[in-house]
């Protein structure tokens, strides 16, 4: 499916729920996709991208910002407290942020660098134990830990389990950020991201459907 095409469903999934159009951030996830295919998506335009691990990103997103203004990259996947350092010089946004150790590296490095990307707070909305993310019952506490800490918490983030119904986490999800004053809601992805704007999804993290399937799904 094109950029355009994705667009155009965006816009389309805003409408029917009543929300103002570019009101959702497309972030367009090319982890493990050749550079070939987001040179591309680059081409065309597009600015606002999501990895998962720093290290691909340290290896490639650079070269691609001397080619191109304006890129905002954002973290999806998880961050050791190791690479935090890294992850501050490379990406805008981080939305993996889901412990109070990882919170504190954080807190002591926007001091020292005087700058701190935007942050979503990852919730394991299915309380999967091989799954990131702070749990439910947890995030209330850990969100008031994080502003204690004047860290700039935008919002929340999940990744609903792939064999349960999606809106039943995005409508979880949207209620932990509502009690706790969130706007921002990182949700949805190319199978239910149209799901995600109509449970108010501020940030979508789209792949498969604009770059084709990565390399490594062999089940497309
Ligand atoms: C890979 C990934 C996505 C994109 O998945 P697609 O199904 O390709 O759209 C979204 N969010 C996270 C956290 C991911 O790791």
């Amino acid at each position: 499916m094109s950029l355009e095409e994705i667009k155009t469903r965006i816009a389309q999934a805003e409408t029917d729920a009543g929300r103002a159009n570019g009101s959702v951030e497309l972030i367009a996830v090319s982890k493990v996709q050749p550079n070939e295919r987001v040179d591309a998506v680059l081409t065309e335009g597009h600015r606002c991208y999501g990895e998962n691990r720093v290290q691909e990103a340290a290896g490639k997103w650079p070269e691609f910002r001397e080619q191109f203004d304006g890129i905002d990259l954002h973290l999806i996947g998880p961050l050791q407290t190791n690479k935090a350092r890294q992850a501050f010089e490379l990406f805008q946004s981080i939305h993996s942020v889901d412990r109070p150790k990882l919170a504190k590296t954080i807190a002591r490095l926007a001091q020292e660098m005087g700058h701190c990307p935007d942050l979503f707070i990852q919730v394991n909305t299915g309380e999967e134990p091989q799954k990131a993310g702070i749990m439910p019952r947890e995030a209330d506490a850990f969100v008031a830990e994080c502003n204690a800490m004047d860290l700039p918490v935008k919002g929340l983030m999940c990744i609903p389990p792939v064999e349960e119904e999606a809106s039943l986490h995005f409508a979880l999800l949207a209620k932990i950020a509502e009690r706790n004053g969130l706007n921002g809601l990182s949700m949805g992805m190319s199978s239910d991201f149209e799901k995600a704007i109509s449970f108010g999804a501020t940030h979508i993290r789209v792949g498969s459907a604009i770059f084709g399937a990565r390399a490594y799904d062999t089940a497309g």
